[in-house]
């Protein structure tokens, strides 16, 4: 009698302690995550200011992984239309200008037919793991509007074909995408989600945050091909200072066959090209900091 006492005593015990454990480890969870969320919430201004709480919670959650926006103002530098046999020698000397002045860029590199381009793919490989570098996927053969009319099936098969290219050769797995032209429709977004992409940027200051893939598009450009001009660099960094009104990152859109040779455009135009150099030495004085897309998000 008294033995089976002790032990419904002893249960009783168990099973208090039990509910202690339980709900301590609740308590904990529901304050981590509140303190992780305020802590996201707060480094925003702009766009997260309109959001309520609520919100922003939703918004900045990216399946598994949270977007985090700069605390300060913030350059990023977009370098599109890297790849096979692209303006070696110019893209070459770009990337070492970046990486002397120790920026950080998201280049832009075109799948197709990466592996017939040795010296290209060698210097990729030689410069892929330097922190403040990232290589994104800019579309797959990059023909004009490559993806604008393209359902979900159909551009999956052209992204994944393009992401194994970029996987196989330069040995890293992309998660930016930024599509030809900046063209993209609904079925595309599906593709990239699909294929396990976080970033696209394409479209004139798109900055949100739904479903799996953030949009980033381009806040400035070093060309105007609609007006067929250089934009001054003056104009590139007030064009900037006008966006960090709303939020605290600008993405500049900068192509290397803007600094070569009409004639011969495998060379560089020293002329043309100081240019971009002047717009590096801006930044920098600017003392502002530069980041990649993949620096922006935690997963
Ligand atoms: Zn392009």
């Amino acid at each position: 009698m008294n033995k089976t006492k002790t032990s419904f005593g002893l249960m009783i015990l168990l099973f208090a302690v039990l509910i202690i454990l339980v709900s301590i480890f609740f308590t904990n969870i529901y304050s981590f995550q509140t303190s992780f969320f305020k802590t996201t919430g707060s480094a925003t201004s702009g766009v997260s200011d309109i959001l309520s709480p609520r919100q922003k919670i939703i918004n900045y959650t990216l399946g598994d992984c949270v977007f985090i926006p700069p605390e300060n103002k913030t350059f990023l530098l977009r370098i599109d239309d890297l790849g096979a046999w692209h303006y070696f020698e110019t893209v070459q000397q770009m990337i070492k200008e970046i990486d002397n002045r120790n920026l950080s860029a998201s280049f832009g590199v075109i799948p197709y037919e990466l592996e017939k381009d040795k010296p290209f793919v060698k210097m990729i490989r030689s410069i892929k793991n330097k922190p403040h570098f990232e290589i994104a996927q800019h579309g797959y053969t990059h023909e004009p509007d490559e993806f604008g009319n393209l359902d979900s099936i159909q551009a999956y098969i052209l992204i994944e074909k393009g992401r194994q290219e970029i996987i196989n050769n330069l040995r890293v797995v992309p998660i930016t995408f930024i599509p030809p032209e900046n063209e993209y429709n609904s079925d595309t977004l599906i593709a990239l989600e699909k294929s396990g992409f976080k970033f696209i940027s394409a479209r004139d200051s798109e900055y949100s945050f739904e479903g799996l893939v953030a949009h980033i598009g381009q806040d400035a450009f070093t060309a105007d091909y609609y007006e067929k001009r250089f934009v001054p660099v003056q104009e590139v960094l007030s064009n900037c200072e006008k966006i960090f009104a709303s939020k605290n990152l600008c993405v500049i859109n900068i192509h290397p066959q803007d600094y070569v040779q009409d004639e011969n455009p495998e060379k560089i135009d020293n002329e043309k090209y100081t240019e971009f150099l002047n717009l590096l030495d801006e930044i920098k004085k600017s003392g502002l900091e530069s980041l990649t897309f993949k620096d922006l998000i935690r997963c």
